[in-house]
């Protein structure tokens, strides 16, 4: 896990500014930059980079945050990649405590050896891109599945010729093990003069898979008429594993955002022809089943999955196979839906022959995840004995456990006691056990601060961590969101607010004693410990009367405070879209409310 100290003294060295620009077009508004939002389709700005806050503020659609989630939301890397890149870049090394030196050394040369196998796939789709234009056969093939020389560039299809040895043009050592390594050559026999090496893709169009960054980790290749196998694939190497890549995606991420939801086909031909009938947001799995890594990945990406299928058997397996990948990652926010062509089509022929509208209609009326838990589970039962309906709910518990805990849960609940014939209360007492507790932040993976902190928000969140402290219990009388709030504000106060909030998950209740010694405890202790010395230290901060509702104003307070630094940006960065006007009066008269004098209860 990464020290948040390091993480804070990262954001404070890395220039936001520089980071979104690289990805969006900024101008300068006031002491801000402003630009298109990357997170939502515009075409007036709404979006604000701020140098200050060393943060990014969409007034359109509420999307912030700091550079490591920029990279994380924007650009589709995990947390631990994110703040790896950040820290190259101005020179930073990431500390590794738990690992041993012999141990890092050879993560160092794993990375190397990524990095050098990564230009090597580079320069064969550079090769295989510039076959394809002398061959006519290749082309042909491209052109009948109608696809045009910008969609064939803009995935950068090309062509491995016939013969054994075509790559032998492209690298000056064809025996060079990397060639091997990367899956591009097959050596075959034992060292020595009996070995054998020769390209692995021959006479095929080669569809190059790219990461999220953009590098060609590995190959799809389909043959041209016929031939076995129809599509072959790169082997597991080091930088390409079929179970948590996905063709298209890197293409996609802008046409995921416009259209809202990423549609995930059977193969990679099919995803440049959507892409080519204009839907750009359809992602394949490399000739195997969906994973819940791969959801994950989507789920970076989008909030709403729609998995295609055929309607026959296979595709009733293989939708089955989704829905379970799915499952864990179904959050109430999300959306996965399930699509079931007519037999005769594939997205793409049906997209050819009756219109996107109507596919887009079909989309909307795809089944969601919910009726598909129900009807996967009760799948050749008969629904209409006591006997199939009760093997229909032993198959569903399960599916149903993965569930995230949520609204979702419960609905699928309801859901299923309505199909079972029976009352939700019977069923939910056989399957809910004692309530389980909220689902315990990851250590390290905290919501990142939102600003710099002025004194008396510093004042504030001091007494509000004293307060909890004292009186753990307040912090489940407030709702998830201010418990996001909290352990969003900047370290020491939002690291503290996290450590509390696992400590209270982990041990239930605390005394205010034994809770600051096991926050003594944390990896990040030396981050705490200034603000635990000072709640050590403040014996009387007022008189304790009415610790529920001193929580209860500070919260208030909180909350106002965050509404006054919303719009304080937005009045900083001058004339913006009329999204931004909009959330400019919604946000003075969520101000006047939150000033209004509440009724004591
Ligand atoms: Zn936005």
């Amino acid at each position: 896990m990464i020290p948040a100290s390091f993480l804070q003294d990262l954001l404070t060295r890395v220039d936001i500014v520089e980071v979104v620009g690289r990805h969006v077009e900024l101008k300068k508004a006031g002491i801000n930059h402003k630009g298109l939002c990357p997170f939502h389709g515009e075409k007036t700005p709404s979006f604000i980079v701020s140098p200050s806050r060393q943060t990014y503020h969409c007034f359109g659609c509420g999307a912030h945050g700091d550079a490591i989630r920029f990279l994380t939301e924007q650009v589709g890397l995990a947390f631990p990649e994110a703040v790896r890149d950040l820290a190259q870049q101005v020179g930073m090394q990431v500390p590794e405590e738990d690992i041993d030196p012999a141990e890092r050394a050879r993560a160092a040369q794993a990375k190397a050896r990524q990095a050098t196998l990564s230009e090597v796939l580079e320069k064969a789709a550079a090769h295989y891109k510039a076959q394809l234009k002398g061959h006519a056969r290749a082309i042909d093939y491209l052109k009948r599945r109608g696809l045009t020389g910008t969609v064939a560039a803009r995935f950068g299809l090309g062509y491995a010729p016939e013969g054994w040895h075509s790559l032998a043009s492209a690298f000056a050592h064809y025996d060079d093990p990397l060639l091997a390594e990367a899956g591009l050559v097959i050596v075959q026999g034992d060292e020595g003069e009996e070995q054998k090496r020769y390209d692995r893709f021959r006479d095929r169009v080669m569809f190059p898979i790219r990461s999220v960054k953009g590098e060609v980790i590995g190959f799809g290749g389909r043959v041209l008429d016929q031939g076995e196998p129809k599509y072959l694939n790169s082997p597991e190497t080091p930088v390409f594993s079929k179970g948590r890549e996905l063709y298209g995606l890197y293409e996609a991420r802008r046409a995921l955002r416009e259209r809202g939801y990423a549609l995930v086909v059977e193969g990679y031909m099919d995803v440049v022809a959507l892409a080519q009938s204009g839907l750009g947001n359809a992602v394949a799995t490399l000739g195997t089943a969906c994973t819940a890594e791969h959801v994950q990945k989507l789920f970076r990406h989008t909030d709403s999955v729609v998995f295609s299928f055929d309607g026959d058997s296979a595709g009733r397996r293989a939708a089955g196979r989704a829905l379970e990948a799915s499952l864990p990652h179904a959050t109430d926010l999300r959306s996965v839906k399930f699509l079931f062509l007519p037999p005769e089509h594939d997205p793409d022929s049906f997209v050819r022959e009756q219109g996107l509208a109507a596919f887009e209609q079909r989309v909307a009326q795809a089944v969601p995840l919910s009726r598909q838990l129900i009807e996967h589970a009760g799948e050749g039962l008969d629904l209409s004995s006591a006997e199939g309906r009760s093997k229909m709910l032993a198959l569903a518990r399960p599916l149903w456990s993965a569930l995230p805990a949520g609204l979702l849960r419960g609905q699928v609940l309801t859901a299923l006691a309505d199909a079972a014939q029976m009352p939700v209360v019977t069923l939910e007492a056989a399957w809910v056990d004692a309530p389980r507790s909220a689902v315990a932040r990851q250590p390290g993976a905290w919501p990142t601060p939102r600003r710099r902190l002025t004194p008396a928000a510093v004042n504030l969140l001091d007494r509000t961590a004293w307060l909890l402290t004292r009186h753990a219990d307040l912090w489940f009388s407030i709702p998830a969101p201010e418990h996001e709030r909290l352990a969003g504000q900047p370290p020491p106060h939002g690291p503290f607010f996290c450590a509390l909030e696992r400590l209270l998950h982990d041990h239930g209740s605390l005394t205010p004693e034994t809770l600051l010694d096991e926050m003594a405890r944390l990896p990040d202790a030396a981050l705490l410990a200034p603000l635990v010395q000072r709640i050590r230290a403040l014996h009387h901060f007022d008189d304790e009367e009415a610790p529920a509702a001193q929580f209860e104003v500070l919260v208030l307070r909180l909350r106002q405070q965050a509404v006054d630094d919303e719009l304080q940006l937005l009045m900083e960065s001058g004339d913006l879209s009329q999204d931004a006007a909009q959330r400019g009066k919604a946000l003075l008269s969520l101000r006047a409310e939150l000033k209004r004098p509440r009724p004591s209860t």
